[in-house]
């Protein structure tokens, strides 16, 4: 820790009273990136009562309070069994003891992914403290989403120097140099707190052993993958998107997605779910950030398939060709793609099972039969309205209202008016009225 000259009438400025806390965690309701974001009608009064109900929230707020003095403007945005999180840091109540993180200082905060996918239920922890990267591998899955909105919110950037300083002291730091924030009175509750057992305790890691920590977990989340194979194309793909989205590339993102058609074989994804449209069946499956919108090349029905046996979570490969891109707009596709496929074969990755496959010579034989379906049906827009009459309309139908006088007439009734569509004569116009 940097040495600071601290004096009481620092604290006095910097540190909050107890009314203050519950006044600015009352406010912060309404931060969007508060876990208690839905509460923000409450008001402070009922706020307060709800708070003292939640026991697990109640240990977690006194876990703080034993600790260390809270910032003016600083609030709790969220919490999860052994950690609580304010706008500016993060405590995580370790079996090792407590472990409080300047949200400036936290460098990742996440699920170990292989390939962009959770694979089991770690979940990792970086910071950096006195220069060093410190590392906390958790045997559990955090769901840490609001840390990383909070931490995107940035509102610790705002701290000047000294106030950043005092998010590392604790009560004891304060003592040592003889200044007096004010203590908060813990809060009634019967719920011990849960601390947290990591795998890897909290422990300064050179390069070296980071690096085989990286091996290690490769091999153990590459078992977990199941073999799954993702050819270099789509991972290539794949590769092209994020570097388009990190430097929010619309035209370039427009070209790669949208206007893309080329042909993929047995790329990679989980199974989403399957839908059953108007225009035909969609298979939905994800990999890596992007959807895949199959759609079989010609219609399921009347082919052999078993599609309805995909299960959510089952791995498949899929063959065909891209058809670009389904979002509104080119910012909706850079960000979260929903890419279109034309599929013709759909399997498990074991390659045992075929959930269908459509031959080149189905294709032809499907579009030659629609070719005909067209022309049939436009030589019936063609013919005689009258039912069984199979002549071409000559252009009689029938009129209500007069079309005009002829040789003092009016015209009205059964008149050829043009010389195609409707009866193909007045008497078949007369018999279909
Ligand atoms: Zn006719």
């Amino acid at each position: 820790m940097a040495k600071i000259d601290l004096t009481q009438s620092d604290v006095n400025k910097y540190l909050a009273t107890i009314d203050e806390f519950w006044d600015t965690f009352h406010k912060g309701l309404k931060a969007p990136f508060s876990l208690w974001n839905e509460n923000k009608e409450d008001s402070k009064e009922s706020w307060i009562k709800r708070v003292g109900r939640t026991n697990e929230l109640v240990s977690l707020l006194n876990l703080i309070f034993k600790n260390t003095p809270l910032l003016k403007g600083e609030f709790p945005v969220g919490k999860s069994r052994f950690m609580i999180l304010t706008n500016y840091r993060l405590f995580i109540n370790m079996d090792t003891g407590l472990v409080i993180i300047p949200l400036k200082d936290l460098t990742f905060f996440g699920e170990d992914l292989f390939h962009g996918e959770r694979v089991d239920e770690t979940s990792t922890i970086e910071y950096k403290q006195n220069g060093e990267t410190l590392i906390i591998r958790l045997s559990t899955y955090m769901g840490g989403g609001y840390v990383e909105k909070t931490k995107r919110a940035g509102e610790y950037n705002d701290l000047d120097d000294l106030s950043q300083s005092l998010l590392s002291m604790t009560h004891y730091d304060y003592e040592k140099k003889n200044l007096n924030p004010q203590n908060f009175e813990l809060l009634k509750t019967n719920s011990p707190i849960s601390s947290l057992f990591s795998i890897i305790n909290v422990k300064k890691m050179n390069m070296k052993k980071w690096l085989y920590l990286g091996i290690g977990l490769f091999f153990l989340v590459y078992l977990f993958s199941g073999g799954a194979n993702v050819p270099d194309g789509q991972k290539m793909f794949i590769d092209k998107w994020q570097r388009l989205k990190d430097v929010n590339d619309t035209s370039g993102g427009k070209k790669h997605l949208k206007d893309n058609r080329s042909k993929i074989e047995k790329w990679y994804g989980k199974f989403v779910k399957h839908k059953s449209t108007i225009s035909g069946d969609i298979i939905l499956v994800k990999h890596d950030g992007i959807e895949y919108n199959l759609s079989p090349e010609i219609p399921l029905e009347g082919l052999d398939n078993n599609v309805k046996s995909i299960k959510e979570g089952d791995k498949v490969y899929f063959t065909g060709t891209l058809n670009g891109e389904r979002s509104l707009t080119n910012s909706g596709a850079l960000d979260e793609p929903e890419m279109l496929v034309k599929c013709t074969k759909l399997t498990n990755i074991d390659m045992n099972i075929v959930y269908f496959e459509i031959t080149q010579e189905e294709i032809n034989e499907f579009r030659l039969a629609e070719l005909e379906r067209k022309k049939e049906a436009e030589r019936r827009s063609r013919m005689c309205e009258l039912d069984g009459c199979n002549r071409d309309g000559n252009g009689w139908n029938y009129y209500a209202e007069s079309q005009g006088t002829f040789f003092g007439y009016e015209s009205i009734g059964c008149l050829k008016k043009y010389t195609t569509g409707g009866y193909c004569s007045k008497k078949h116009c007369a018999q279909g009225l």
